[in-house]
């Protein structure tokens, strides 16, 4: 089965060329019905706050919240900020997958976007080159997350053993290890 990628907005073809570069087939989402056929979920980045209206204009919310409770999903930046269960702006309305609570923009504004060198608790070869765009800051996880990576002692990329979750952008460059690690979470 293939892997979904979150096509209302925001860059979900970086996702899907990545995901072709490893291999794995992979469809649009955008209608609920298009999870049907899904082995797991990518929610890209962009902007949580137009994420939250989209999926609910989408009708795609409960689906997915019920798609989740048994297959994987995986977000990156705004789609981590959509996945946690507290977020420190009303305006989003966060779907609770992953224990944790972020804070928007918390590395500061688009200026700070920046490119830094993390090492990945998975493996053993160079530090990942992480690309942090508005990156939200994760202020605290809950005893269900693992940490896989941080930047500056705060967890950056994350999982629950069926999530994951990074606060930059592993779609961008061309280090696939992140990916991968979502492959084998989705036994594809
Ligand atoms: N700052 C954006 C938000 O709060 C996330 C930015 C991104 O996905 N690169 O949703």
């Amino acid at each position: 089965m293939p892997v979904g990628v979150l096509a209302l907005q925001g860059d979900f073809e970086k996702h899907r060329q990545m995901l072709q570069q490893i291999e794995v087939e992979s469809v649009p989402v955008r209608y609920p019905q298009d999870l049907d056929d899904c082995s797991g979920l990518i929610i890209p980045g962009g902007e949580s706050t137009t994420l939250t209206k989209q999926m609910k204009y989408a009708g795609i919310r409960e689906p997915l919240l019920e798609f989740a409770a048994d297959k994987p999903v995986f977000g990156t930046c705004a789609g981590l900020i959509m996945m946690a269960d507290t977020v420190d702006d009303s305006r989003v309305e966060p779907l609770g997958l992953l224990a944790l609570s972020v804070l928007r923009n918390g590395w500061g504004r688009q200026v700070h976007s920046s490119t830094e060198r993390i090492p990945l608790s998975f493996s053993d070869e160079v530090p990942f080159r992480a690309i942090f765009i508005r990156a939200p800051v994760i202020t605290d996880t809950g005893t269900s997350v693992t940490v896989l990576a941080h930047y500056r002692n705060q967890p950056v990329l994350v999982t629950d053993g069926r999530h994951l979750a990074c606060t930059f952008h592993p779609e961008l460059g061309d280090d696939f290890r992140i990916h991968e690690y979502f492959k084998r979470l989705m036994n594809v």
